[in-house]
């Protein structure tokens, strides 16, 4: 970090997103303290067990994620607000492209195992993937029960914030990082729920 502060131009944002877990919350001060010592901004952000499978697996069965006892919202919780947000878009859909070495291509960025690969990039075009991801079955199952807003975090955020809309168009209109002043603040004063500020 001291390296890239360094290194920085002037016109660089640099933020560092912090995954809060139970564990970590006494070293969340200290890296606030150090990031913002070396000018970057700090934003903390709600966390989830990984893959979301997990999470949409202990909703199924009941049989909770002995890594859930890791997150501050627990998985059980998290499920009606979830579903509560089923409808807003996935930004893993939408805008991410994991490709390995070799031009595989995955459906899911937040996936690793085989069951995942879709076919090879030399085989296909970029927008052919996107369109396919939109009626693939695991993406289908998954935004039915609100896995994307889990996999995203997105349940952390308050469920009629306009900013959550703005964000979508900032988003498709390719604005990530133009506005950077504006994104953390609209971060932490607009996104998140009311309980979640109290909690984090
Ligand atoms: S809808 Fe679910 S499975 Fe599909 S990309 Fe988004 S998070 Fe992944």
């Amino acid at each position: 970090m001291a390296e890239v502060a360094r290194l920085r131009q002037k016109e660089t944002h640099i933020q560092v997103s912090w995954h809060k877990y139970r564990y970590n919350e006494h070293e969340e001060p200290l890296m606030r303290e150090y990031a913002e010592k070396l000018g970057f901004a700090f934003v903390p952000y709600g966390t989830g067990i990984l893959p979301h499978d997990r999470a949409i697996t202990e909703w199924r069965t009941g049989v909770k994620d002995p890594n859930g006892e890791d997150c501050l919202v627990p998985v059980a919780d998290a499920r009606q607000l979830c579903l509560d947000r089923k409808d807003w878009p996935c930004t893993l859909q939408n805008q991410i492209l994991v490709i390995d070495g070799q031009g595989n291509h995955t459906n899911c960025s937040n996936r690793s195992d085989v069951f995942n690969v879709r076919g090879n990039l030399f085989d296909t075009t970029v927008p052919e993937i996107f369109r396919k991801r939109k009626k693939d079955p695991a993406c289908l199952a998954c935004k039915a029960v609100g896995g994307h807003i889990y996999a995203l975090q997105e349940y952390t955020r308050s469920q009629w914030s306009p900013i959550r809309i703005a964000e979508t168009v900032y988003r498709t209109l390719g604005l990530q990082g133009r506005f950077p002043a504006f994104s953390l603040w609209a971060t932490n004063h607009l996104y998140l729920r009311p309980q979640m500020k109290k909690t984090f």
